[in-house]
């Protein structure tokens, strides 16, 4: 009865043990499935290797996203696999010309049991701020720097003058510098202020409102160069935001309108409801802008002929304000341009509801 128990168990327990084993491997692959579904969840791609540099895990992350791309990922991972299992750390950056333009960094490390795990990351976005910051900080001290050079030669000069006359010029031009170097500042403390102030405020304006000191701000320059600004009667409109920054973006709409016009011509101002959206436009018959250069307008310090900029005192810094202020407003600005006819700016503003 005995022997009859355990061969009658033997079997029995034969198949308990293959189920118990068939249970783990169950496991352990769902763990692994749970495993790869989390690698490709990451943003990045992930590459595990062994201490032979065989491939034991990689995601599907596909971050180069070509396939010439994806080759010259490989071919860098394949570089820094060695190094990483000599037990150092190693980078480096695969740059794809696209378009679109991509950088991609590719970063293997060693591991403590004796393989490696490389990560490939889209760094695009990363080196793109890097390089606007630092033409940003270029370019602030060339703004400040030519205009301070300026005053110091001027000094130097007037410092040994005795010609009444010709220190009267040289003085209106230390003048004229310092305005110039006062107007940078400004504009950069204005722009970093609507950078960082965002759409914090967000009180009921009226368009009448804004758009009645925006002119008031431009009425010296404008009669100074003979400029008629012809203002329609704004119907009773309201949008939601910061009349501050509201008004600063018209009102370098305006200048910009007065700076570029040829004296004796009109400027003309509305404001409408269209879609919406309440839609500011400021339009001039002056000097125009090239299509090649319409994109481009409203990045910081970018001018079409810095010469004529120098002349009127521009830092190339209203535009880029006036698409911040757009955007703070989830709004946006238009503009349609000719050469030699003149150009229409358009800030659309959400109304209120
Ligand atoms: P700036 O201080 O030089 O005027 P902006 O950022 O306000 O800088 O404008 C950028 C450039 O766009 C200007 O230098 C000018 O070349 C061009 N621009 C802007 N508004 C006008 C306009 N109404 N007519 C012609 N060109 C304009």
């Amino acid at each position: 009865m005995g022997l009859l128990q355990r061969r009658r168990q033997q079997p029995v327990g034969d198949s308990a043990a293959i189920d118990d084993a068939r249970v783990d491997l169950d496991a352990a692959r769902r763990e692994l499935i749970r495993a790869q579904v989390a690698l490709d969840s990451l943003p990045l791609g992930v590459v595990l290797v062994d201490h032979r540099g065989v491939v034991v895990i990689r995601n599907a992350r596909n971050v180069a996203g070509s396939g010439h791309g994806d080759v010259l990922v490989q071919e860098a991972i394949d570089r820094l696999v060695p190094t990483a299992l000599a037990g150092r750390e190693s980078h480096t950056s695969v740059e794809l010309y696209g378009p679109p333009k991509k950088v991609i960094q590719v970063s293997a490390a060693p591991l403590s049991d004796g393989g490696a795990i490389v990560s490939v990351e889209d760094i695009s976005e990363r080196s793109r701020l890097d390089a606007v910051r630092t033409d940003f900080v270029a370019n602030i001290s060339h703004e400040l720097k030519t205009p301070v050079g300026a005053l110091a030669v001027l000094a130097e000069a007037i410092a040994d003058e005795t010609d009444i006359d010709v220190v009267q010029r040289l003085s209106v031009k230390m003048v004229d510098e310092a305005h110039r170097a006062a107007t940078a500042i400004d504009d950069l403390l204005e722009l970093s202020r609507i950078e960082l102030g965002g759409t914090a405020v967000s009180d009921p304006v009226q368009a009448a409102d804004v758009l009645g000191d925006a002119v008031v701000r431009s009425l010296a320059s404008a009669e100074q160069r003979n400029i008629h600004i012809d203002l329609d009667e704004p119907a009773a409109l309201t949008v939601r935001g910061d009349r501050r920054q509201l008004v600063s973006a018209l009102s370098n709409l305006i200048d910009n309108a007065v700076k570029y016009s040829e004296p004796g011509s009109d400027v003309h101002i509305a404001a409408e409801l269209v879609d919406g959206l309440v839609n500011f436009s400021i339009s001039d018959h002056g000097v125009g802008i090239p299509s090649r250069d319409l994109d481009r307008i409203f990045e910081r310090f970018y001018r079409v002929d810095r010469a004529r900029s120098r002349e009127t005192g521009g830092t190339g810094l209203g535009l880029a304000i006036v698409r911040h202020v757009a955007t703070n407003h989830e709004g946006d600005v238009q503009v349609k341009s000719a050469e030699g006819e003149g150009s229409t700016f358009t800030l659309r503003i959400p109304v209120a509801p």
